[in-house]
């Protein structure tokens, strides 16, 4: 049932998308940043930034629009799309465009603040959002699962920080536990992943702390044992 609900609330998300992109646009960001203004897109950011410090990557489990074009891709290609390599490239796209926003923002100071700037966006304004919808759903095809959210997302990276914010303060945050006397070793929670993380590994380890969850909580939902569980706490110290 939570499941359902959860790929019933992406897909509502999916509909809107048209809509809610300009809150989204890493493109309109700049362009806004250009005139010296602050718009929706960075508001929104900065507050995924800090919801992300109590509820992790929620936001990318439950709502997120490019979320939900990358699952629909993936009911096409489902293969696996993790790795070291294949993540960090996100953080490169992420640091080389946030520093050129902040260059804009600086050369263009004082900066205004207007949410709704270029909400008129026109037709050029949504040729960027086919063009964004398309190569979310197009990269994901030629990738895999959740492809893009891995390699590409410009949103990620800002919650990533928070968690991390978060584990540096010992702020108390949403994450997975793990019993894993109670793991019979089955992969299932490896099969429902849609981040194509290792969760087995994870929870025979101890400790299911991963920048890539995006806390849908399929694993928990999944497992024939009830070996995961959620809930809120401070991070983890390894088990050995
Ligand atoms: S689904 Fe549950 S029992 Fe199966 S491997 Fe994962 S944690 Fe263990
Ligand atoms: S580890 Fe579990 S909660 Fe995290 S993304 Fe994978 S299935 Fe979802």
């Amino acid at each position: 049932m939570r499941q359902k609900i959860r790929k019933g609330i992406l897909a509502y998300s999916a509909i809107l998308f048209p809509v809610t992109f300009i809150f989204l646009s890493p493109y309109i960001i700049i362009v806004s940043a250009m005139m010296g203004v602050i718009n929706g897109s960075a508001i929104m950011f900065a507050f995924l930034f800090l919801f992300s410090i109590v509820g992790s990557r929620l936001y990318c489990g439950w709502l997120c629009p490019g979320g939900a074009v990358q699952d629909m891709a993936g009911n096409a290609n489902s293969r696996p799309w993790y790795g070291r390599f294949k993540i960090l490239s996100k953080y490169i796209i992420w640091i080389i465009w946030f520093s050129f926003v902040i260059f804009l923002w600086i050369k263009n100071g004082p900066l205004k603040i207007n949410p709704l700037n270029m909400f008129s966006v026109g037709l050029a304004g949504f040729l960027v959002y086919f063009a964004v919808a398309s190569i979310i759903y197009f990269f994901t095809l030629a990738t895999g699962k959740r492809g893009m959210c891995h390699s590409i997302c410009w949103m990620a990276p800002f919650m990533v920080l928070g968690g991390k914010t978060a584990d540096l303060l010992h702020i108390p945050r949403f994450r997975l536990k793990a019993d894993r006397e109670a793991c019979i070793a089955c992969g299932q929670c490896d099969k429902k992943c849609p981040m194509s993380i290792g969760v087995q590994k994870m929870v025979q380890r101890g400790n299911m702390d991963n920048t890539e969850c995006i806390c849908c909580l399929e694993c928990v939902d999944g497992c024939p044992k009830k070996a995961i569980s959620f809930g809120i706490s401070r991070k983890q110290k390894k088990i050995s």
